[in-house]
């Protein structure tokens, strides 16, 4: 089951939560890359909303679903995604990622929206065991890059890495007569991504300097994801390709990587 060749790592640009119970052309490439994929020990989630003072991963047995938004439809609040977790891989991404500190979440988290949004269309079984390792708010950009390196090993240990957020997450300019559309700012912002985890995933971080960088990143939260699969990607010079691209309501962009 568990494959000895090394899992692929993604970035999916998770988008609404209702992408977790809707069906359009994101969901359906994540559910085909899952059909897609041997049966992995675990995936390990960097999610956009574990936000936190600390750099953690989930170690409890059985992660609860986090309904962590409001104003959606009782039908999203009714989704659980009930996959265990694998406690013992705390301790093992701690060893691998030393001297940096990273501490076990028993009783905190578990498993966010941008997690199972992107799940139950990624594992629906929800049979794989899931951990998610917090963004440590706390830290420089460049710590997230070098945090990713690190964690290159697990992807030869049947570990699969995926990273939830978005390239353009800017809620303040959501434009709600355009479902599918993206402002232009959006769209070069998005492309400059495209063209670094192409060409030179290991300088994503240049993004910043972007005349639209601050536009696109209002908060650091959504685009950090990126840095982790851009870090794992960058690992022996490797690159990522685009799986899938595209924008929602002006000013999200719904890109998703694999590398
Ligand atoms: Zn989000």
């Amino acid at each position: 089951m568990v494959s000895q060749s090394k899992l692929p790592v993604f970035f999916f640009g998770h988008g609404s939560p209702m992408n977790a119970i809707e069906d359009n052309r994101y969901t359906s490439a994540w559910n085909k890359i899952g059909k897609s994929l041997p049966k992995p020990r675990a995936v390990l989630v960097i999610s956009a909303h574990w936000y936190i003072g600390a750099t953690a991963v989930t170690a409890m047995n059985n992660p609860r679903t986090i309904h962590d938004f409001y104003g959606f439809p009782q039908e999203l609040f009714d989704v659980e995604y009930p996959a265990p977790g694998l406690p013992e891989l705390a301790g093992e991404i701690a060893e691998l990622v030393k001297p940096t500190w990273v501490g076990a979440d028993v009783d905190q988290w578990g498993l966010d929206h941008g997690t199972w949004s992107v799940l139950t269309h990624l594992f629906p079984e929800a049979d794989v065991p899931i951990v998610q390792l917090s963004i440590n708010a706390l830290k420089p950009m460049e710590y997230h890059l070098e945090l990713a390196q690190k964690l290159a090993k697990l992807r030869s240990q049947g570990i699969l890495i995926l990273a939830s957020g978005n390239v353009v997450h800017n809620l303040k300019m959501l434009d709600w007569r355009t479902e599918n559309g993206g402002a232009d700012w959006v769209q070069r912002f998005d492309n400059e991504a495209i063209r670094y985890m192409a060409e030179d995933p290991a300088n994503i971080l240049r993004l910043q300097e972007h005349p639209d960088y601050s536009l696109a990143v209002p908060t650091p939260d959504h685009f950090i994801p990126l840095l982790y699969t851009a870090g794992l990607a960058s690992v022996d010079e490797g690159t990522a390709r685009t799986i899938v691209e595209g924008y929602s309501l002006g000013s999200l962009s719904m890109t998703c990587f694999a590398a």
